[in-house]
């Protein structure tokens, strides 16, 4: 069914940007009293050995998350990454990586709720597990379902106030306009909750359309919204037909209305993950905000 598996990839550039878009979020969401409900749509297995035979396959982490690990002198933002990253590896756990649900699960009150769904049959047992060992009854659910159909169920939430991440892995093309239904469908629902969509910069039309799409969906719907990108590389292979194909080069989180703090943190990350996790002169960020 699936061939994708976020294992391969876990600390990645692309993880790291949007783990600390959604880290400066939560930690942003978390300071209201009020419960906050957090839906993570395409949620993995939750935790990753980043000395795993898959992480070993592509080392991509030793590219991303170790040489933020590794840095001095973070910005607040990068700095209160790390500090939850880190907190994982106790125990002589050092290569242990938090995906989106642990991230975001360390950082809620008990009265938050989270709620993560996942597809692939391996990794959503993989998920199950990791979430049983932290014995936090009915504050976590774990759906075996289709993140893209489930959401609406859950919104709009009790509270009133809710996250919702989107971050699917874009291995059917159809995924592009499933985003971007998803998102319509979530504002009619529930306009005020803040929504953050990951998607790759890749050189394929959908890819390249759908930032454009969910800024014209928030301009329309009054809704404020923000826009990152980074790029580690040249995107481009290189000459001749033995070239290796270079990988992921790029990547975005589109965040429709986001905390005001958000794009103040993201000013200060932004070139700073640039500095750290560029490798050649095309590495570059952007950041864009409107609306609202
Ligand atoms: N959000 C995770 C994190 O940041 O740690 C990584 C998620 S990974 C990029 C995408 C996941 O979505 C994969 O584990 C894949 O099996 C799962 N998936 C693919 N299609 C899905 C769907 N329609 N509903 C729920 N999960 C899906």
């Amino acid at each position: 069914m699936f061939s994708y598996r976020h294992a391969f990839h876990a600390g990645n550039h692309a993880d790291v940007l949007k783990h600390v878009t959604l880290v400066a979020t939560v930690q942003h969401l978390t300071q209201k009293e009020t419960a906050l409900t957090v839906v993570d749509t395409h949620a993995g297995a939750g935790l990753y050995r980043l000395d795993g035979d898959y992480a070993r396959t592509s080392a991509e982490a030793q590219d991303g998350v170790r040489r933020v690990l590794a840095a001095g002198g973070l910005t607040p933002p990068l700095q209160a990454y790390v500090d939850l990253v880190r907190s994982f590896q106790t125990g002589g756990k050092a290569a242990v990586y938090p995906g989106s649900p642990f991230l975001v699960q360390q950082q809620l009150r008990a009265h938050d709720r989270l709620k993560l769904f996942e597809l692939h049959p391996t990794d959503w047992r993989a998920l199950a597990g990791n979430v049983a060992q932290l014995e936090v009854g009915r504050q976590v659910a774990v759906l075996h379902e289709d993140g893209f159909d489930g959401l609406r169920k859950f919104l709009p939430p009790p509270s009133r106030r809710a996250l919702v991440l989107c971050d699917p892995s874009y291995e059917i093309k159809s995924d592009y306009e499933r985003v971007h239904t998803l998102m319509q469908d979530a504002l009619k629902r529930f306009p005020t909750g803040c929504y953050l969509v990951w998607y790759p910069i890749i050189a394929r039309n959908e890819a390249h359309d759908l930032p454009r799409k969910l800024k014209n969906l928030a301009q329309r719907s009054g809704r404020s919204w923000l826009h990152a990108t980074l790029a580690v590389k040249s995107g481009q292979r290189g000459a001749g037909p033995d070239a290796p194909r270079p990988g992921l080069a790029a990547s975005g989180m589109f965040v429709i209305n986001p905390p005001y703090t958000l794009a103040a943190q993201l000013q200060q990350a932004l070139p700073q993950l640039v500095q750290l996790l560029g490798q050649d002169q095309y590495a570059g960020q952007t950041l864009e905000s409107g609306g609202g």
